[in-house]
C-alpha cells in the first residue's frame, strides 16, 4: 500500500474472489463459446486494428459507396487529435437499421414491441418501421430541413422517437436528443448550442398516471431559441395546446400525406449523425459528437457481443433515449444488428412496483439491460414484487451506467437471473459510442463489481498520476490507447474543451475521467470518477469500494462517498447513506463504520455517516458526488445544477445537516 501511495495510484481496498462462469450449456451456443476465443479475436484485433476493422466494416455496414482509407489518425501532433474512420466511403445509419433488413428477407420481423405507461400496446415490423422513418423523413424535409441542420428532439419514449431519430438520419439531419424530463432552460441551451432549426416534441408525455406537460415547456424554450423556425408535436396525450401558427405543426397531418418512399441519403462515413448532451456528473453537459459510419458499426457490433444477440431474442433495453444507452442500444445497435426490441413508455413502478417483471414476463424478454439505481430501488421495494412473475426467459442480464455494488450484482444473479444468466456489466461513456469494456457472456466468467476485459478493439492502459503504467491492483486514471470506430469526434462548439478535457493529460492516449485498477487475471475495476477520489492521510481512496462495503450490510439501500477537509488528514470519509427499512439511529451509525472498517480496513472508515432519504442524483440516476461534497464541507453545493433530478433533494439534505 505504502508502495501504491508513493506511485501516486490509488488503494485497493476491496477483495471480491467470488468468480462465475457461464455455464457449458450457455458456452456452447454463444457466439464466441471460450475464453481462448475471446483472447484469439482481442489479440487479432490488437495486432492490427486496421486490418479488422477494414474487414468488418466492409462486411457488416451497407455502403453506397466504399471507403477508402480505414483509419486516418495524425497521432499524435494533430491539435485536436479526432481519429477519422472509413474514410471515403458513403452509407446512412437510417438504411443499416431498416433497408438492409427488409433486402435480406428480414423485413416481416418484430422491431419494436411497444408498451405504453397505460397499457396501451404497438407491435412494429421492420417493413413497417421503415414506412414510418420514410414518411417521417419526407415531412422533415417538406419543411426544408436538410443535411446538416441540426433537430432537437424532445418526447416521451414511444416508436415516434425512434422514428424522429431515423428519420433525420435518413436525411443527414443531425439530431440531438434532449431527455423529455429536461426544463426549458435546460432545452433552450441545449437548442442554442447545437444551432437547432428544429424541435420534435409531443403534446404531453405519461408519467406515473400524471400528465407531463411537453409542448407547453417546448414553447417556454423556444422563446429563448432564435434559431429554432418549426416545431413538430406528436398527439400522445390528447393535451389542450397552445398553438404558433407556421412554426407548428402535427405531426399526424405533416405525415399524413408524405410518401412512404425515400431514398436514405448516402452520407459520408464522417458526417455527423447526433449530437449528445452528457449527464452532467461532474460538471456542465459536453454536446457530444458522433458520426456515421464508425458510431453504426461500433453500436451494432459491441451490443451483438454482448449480449450475444441471436434471432428469436427479445431484447430490453430500460434506458430512456435521452441518454447514449438508448442511442446505441434502445436504437441504433439493435435496430442495425435486426433485432426485436421491447420499448416502454413509463416509469418501473406504476402502476405498480412490479411493472417491469410483468413486461419481461408478458413478453418473454430474453435479453434484459439496466441501471443499478434501478437494481437497488428493486432490491429495497422487496423481493415479493417479483416472485409474482416469471422471468425463466431470461438469458442475458446487463448493466450500465454506475458502478454496480457486487452485493447488488448477486441479488441480481439470483433473483432476477435465477442463478443461470451471465450478468454483463458494461463499462462506458457517451463519448465512447458504444461498449468498452463487459464480460462476453459465453466466453468470459463474471466477478461481481468488475467490468471484467475489454472488448475486441479495445486497448485500456491505466496511468498513475506520474504518468507511469500502473501494476496489478493499483488504481490509476483509465485511458484508451488506439482509436476505436466507436469514438467521440469531439464537443460540438468547443474544439478546445475537447482537447483539454481528452487529450491534454496524458498524450496520445483517450483520457475517460474515471479512475480503474487492473488485477492478477486482468479484470478491470471502475473505481469512480476522477474527481471524486478521496485523500485520506495520504492514501487515495476509490468512492465505489466504501459505496459498495456500506451496500453490503444488510440495512443500507445506497451509499455515496466523498472527501470533505479534514485538518490532520488531509480529507475525512464523509458518507450518505439511504436505508432499506431500518429507520436511522445512532447505534446503527456505529454499527455502519464497524462495518466498514470490518470489510475493508480502518482507513476507509467513515467519519461522518448521514441518514437521508434520497441522494441527488443525475435524471438517468446516477448519484452526483460533486454536489455532496460541496454539502459535507458545509459549503452551498456550487457549478451546474442543470441535469439534477430533483432539487428539493438539496435543500433536505442542507436541512438533515441542521
Ligand atoms: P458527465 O461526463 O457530464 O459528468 P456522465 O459521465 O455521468 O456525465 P455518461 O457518459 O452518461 O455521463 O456516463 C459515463 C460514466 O458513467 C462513466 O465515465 C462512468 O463513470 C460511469 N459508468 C458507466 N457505466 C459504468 C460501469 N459499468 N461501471 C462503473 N461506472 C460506469
Ligand atoms: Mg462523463
Amino acid at each position: 500500500m505504502a508502495d501504491a501511495a508513493r506511485l501516486g495510484a490509488i488503494d485497493t481496498v476491496m477483495h471480491e474472489d467470488r468468480l462465475f462462469p457461464p455455464s457449458a450449456e450457455f458456452s456452447a451456443k454463444a457466439r464466441i463459446p471460450s475464453l481462448a476465443d475471446y483472447e484469439a479475436l482481442w489479440n487479432e484485433v490488437a495486432a492490427d486494428p486496421v486490418a479488422f476493422w477494414e474487414k468488418v466494416g466492409r462486411e457488416e455496414l451497407h455502403w453506397f459507396e466504399p471507403f477508402t482509407e480505414t483509419l486516418r489518425w495524425d497521432e499524435p501532433q494533430s491539435q485536436p487529435q479526432v481519429a477519422e474512420w472509413f474514410v471515403g466511403g458513403k452509407t446512412n445509419a437510417s438504411y443499416n437499421c431498416l433497408d438492409k433488413h427488409i433486402a435480406e428477407g428480414n423485413g416481416d420481423r418484430i422491431a419494436l414491441l411497444w408498451e405504453g405507461e397505460p397499457g396501451d400496446t404497438r407491435r412494429i415490423s421492420y417493413v413497417q418501421l421503415h414506412k414510418h422513418v420514410c414518411k417521417f423523413a419526407n415531412a422533415l424535409k417538406s419543411l426544408g430541413i436538410q443535411k446538416g441542420d441540426r433537430v432537437s428532439i424532445y418526447m416521451p419514449m414511444v416508436p415516434e422517437l425512434v422514428i424522429a431519430m431515423l428519420g433525420c438520419a435518413r436525411i443527414g439531419a443531425v439530431h440531438s436528443v434532449i431527455f423529455g424530463g429536461f426544463s426549458a432552460e435546460a432545452i433552450a441551451d441545449r437548442n442554442n448550442d447545437a444551432g437547432a432549426v428544429a424541435i420534435i416534441t409531443a403534446d404531453a408525455a405519461w408519467r406515473r398516471g400524471k400528465v407531463l406537460p411537453l409542448k407547453q415547456t417546448v414553447d417556454e424554450a423556444l422563446k429563448k431559441s432564435p434559431t429554432v423556425k418549426h416545431c413538430i408535436v406528436l398527439d400522445r396525450v390528447n393535451e389542450a395546446v397552445h398553438w404558433t401558427p407556421g412554426r407548428d405543426y402535427w405531426w399526424r397531418e405533416l405525415t399524413r400525406n408524405a410518401s412512404d418512399d425515400c431514398p436514405a441519403e448516402p452520407m459520408d462515413s464522417e458526417a455527423p449523425l447526433f449530437i449528445l448532451y452528457t449527464s452532467g456528473s461532474t460538471g456542465k453537459p459536453k454536446g457530444i459528437l458522433h458520426t456515421t459510419a464508425g458510431y453504426t458499426l461500433w453500436s451494432k457490433k459491441t451490443f451483438e457481443w454482448v449480449f450475444d444477440h441471436r434471432e428469436g431474442d427479445v431484447y430490453w433495453c430500460t434506458a430512456d433515449c435521452g441518454w447514449i444507452t438508448g442511442h446505441s442500444y434502445v436504437t441504433y445497435g439493435p435496430l442495425a444488428a435486426g433485432a426485436t426490441c421491447v420499448l416502454y413508455e413509463g416509469a418501473p413502478d406504476y402502476p405498480d412496483k412490479d411493472r417491469f417483471w410483468e413486461i419481461i414476463d408478458k413478453y418473454n424478454v430474453t435479453l434484459f439491460y439496466t441501471a443499478p439505481t434501478a437494481i437497488r430501488a428493486f432490491i429495497k421495494w422487496g423481493d415479493d414484487y417479483v416472485d409474482k412473475h416469471d422471468l425463466s426467459s431470461l438469458r442475458v442480464l446487463g448493466s450500465v451506467g454506475e458502478g454496480i455494488n457486487p452485493e447488488a450484482w448477486m441479488w441480481y444473479h439470483r433473483k432476477i437471473g435465477g442463478e443461470r444468466c451471465p450478468i454483463v456489466d458494461t463499462w462506458w461513456q457517451t463519448e465512447t459510442g458504444g461498449i468498452m469494456m463487459s464480460p462476453l457472456p459465453g466466453a468470459i466468467a463474471t466477478k461481481p463489481g468488475s467490468c471484467t476485459k475489454p472488448l475486441p478493439g479495445v486497448i485500456p492502459k491505466i496511468i498513475d498520476e506520474v504518468g507511469d503504467e500502473c501494476g496489478p491492483d493499483q488504481g490509476g486514471m483509465l485511458t484508451i490507447a488506439h482509436p476505436w470506430p466507436g469514438m467521440l469526434r469531439g464537443i460540438w462548439n468547443d474544439p478546445e474543451r475537447y482537447q483539454e478535457v481528452y487529450w491534454s493529460k496524458v498524450p496520445g492516449k483517450y483520457l475517460a475521467g474515471d479512475n480503474a485498477r487492473c488485477d492478477k487475471d486482468g479484470y478491470y475495476w471502475i473505481m469512480g470518477r476522477i474527481d471524486d477520489v478521496l485523500n485520506v492521510s495520504g492514501h487515495r481512496l476509490s468512492t465505489i469500494e466504501i459505496e459498495s462495503a456500506l451496500v453490503s450490510h444488510p440495512a443500507v439501500a445506497e451509499a455515496a462517498a466523498v472527501g470533505r477537509p479534514h485538518e490532520l488528514k488531509g480529507e475525512a470519509v464523509a458518507v450518505f447513506v439511504t436505508l432499506k427499512n431500518a429507520p436511522p439511529s445512532d447505534e446503527l451509525r456505529d454499527e455502519l463504520k464497524k462495518h466498514v472498517r470490518k470489510e475493508i480496513g480502518a482507513l476507509a472508515q467513515p467519519d461522518d455517516i448521514r441518514f437521508t432519504n434520497t441522494l441527488p442524483k443525475t435524471r438517468s440516476g446516477k448519484i452526483m458526488r460533486r454536489l455532496l461534497r460541496d454539502i459535507a464541507a458545509g459549503k452551498e453545493a456550487v457549478g451546474d445544477t442543470s441535469t439534477l433530478e430533483d432539487y428539493s433533494v438539496l435543500a433536505s439534505l442542507r436541512q438533515d445537516e441542521e
